[in-house]
């Protein structure tokens, strides 16, 4: 199926980070800057790449301005559903506000008529590890913020690891009715999707995905896991090979995941960094799954329905 055809195709959106969402050529109107700032050609180049596409929302007015370009992409892609991961924390720093009115502004945008349907991912680990969760967790204890779909872990620091979280997930897990997604297996090990599984486990959390995950294929009792769990892996492909988490597109496990029955979607992560779209992604996906799978772009947005955390609460 070509792009064109694959751009009518109602999509959603799992696994996007809020920061570097919008398509690399309006972020560089936005920002002055030209195209190739934004570019991540390698892991190291990462943190900078995310750091550079931040700084895009320095005001609230900044803010407003994302926000439209992101509807826009959202519609041009027929992006029906889509849960952004958001860090309130981070983004009251940007903008120089207070966290509160992170929240008011991020109703404000939801509401509008025009937007898909929007279920938040709050990240806990917002940079300054369980002391920035626990604001978070009070945040979120505010319920100043609608329509939060789950929790997000994404950036375990040095130091810490997924458990220390443990006590905090469970706490908001038993207050509030959310699921969880969780970044593993993206640069490490199986170890690390059994140690997510673990903490979902552990939580209490009635609907859990793992973010990337794709190392979990080397392990198939931890596939067989996954499958008994109900866990989806929500995977993005150009991201893998901008970071070289897979060498090359034909190294991508995508086909040996679609086989073992686990839940996969396929998202953009950072489209910004990427230079990708979520329609360019499906293609790829459906290229690796290969015609003779019988994969078309509607099952593949099928999966993801399955998997939302909105749609199910
Ligand atoms: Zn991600």
């Amino acid at each position: 199926m070509g792009y064109q055809q694959l751009l009518e195709v109602p999509k959603i959106e799992l696994h996007t980070h809020f920061e570097a969402a919008i398509p690399r050529a309006v972020a560089a109107k936005l920002s002055g800057h030209p195209e190739n700032y934004f570019q991540v050609t390698n892991v190291a180049e990462l943190q900078q790449g995310l750091t550079r596409s931040k700084a895009i929302v320095s005001s609230p007015e900044a803010f407003e301005r994302y926000f439209n370009a992101l509807r826009e992409y959202w519609n041009s892609q027929s992006i029906e559903i889509v849960e952004p991961i958001i860090n309130p924390l981070e983004l009251s720093r940007f903008m120089n506000i207070p966290a509160e009115e992170v929240l008011e502004l991020l109703n404000q945008e939801r509401e509008r008529e025009y937007s898909p349907i929007i279920g938040w991912l709050v990240q806990l680990d917002a940079g300054n590890g369980i002391r920035g969760a626990l604001e978070t967790q009070k945040l979120i204890d505010s319920k100043l913020l609608k329509n939060v779909a789950g929790l997000a872990l994404v950036d375990i620091q040095p130091g810490t690891s997924r458990m220390d979280y443990l006590e905090i997930i469970s706490a908001i897990l038993r207050d509030h009715e959310v699921g969880i997604s969780i970044h593993a297996g993206e640069f490490s090990g199986p170890e690390s999707v059994w140690q997510a599984v673990e903490l979902i486990d552990r939580s209490g959390a009635e609907f859990a995905r793992i973010a990337h995950g794709i190392s979990a294929v080397q392990d198939p009792k931890l596939m067989n896991e996954l499958h008994k769990s109900n866990i989806t892996l929500d995977l993005a492909i150009s991201s893998n090979l901008a970071t070289g988490a897979v060498k090359s597109l034909s190294e991508h496990l995508v086909k040996q995941i679609a086989e073992s029955g686990v839940n996969f979607t396929i998202n953009t992560d950072d489209l910004t960094l990427f230079n990708s779209d979520l329609t360019a992604e499906y293609a790829l996906a459906l290229e690796l799954l290969g015609e003779g799978s019988g994969f078309t772009g509607d099952e593949l947005s099928e999966n993801a329905r399955r998997a939302s955390f909105i749609v199910r609460l």
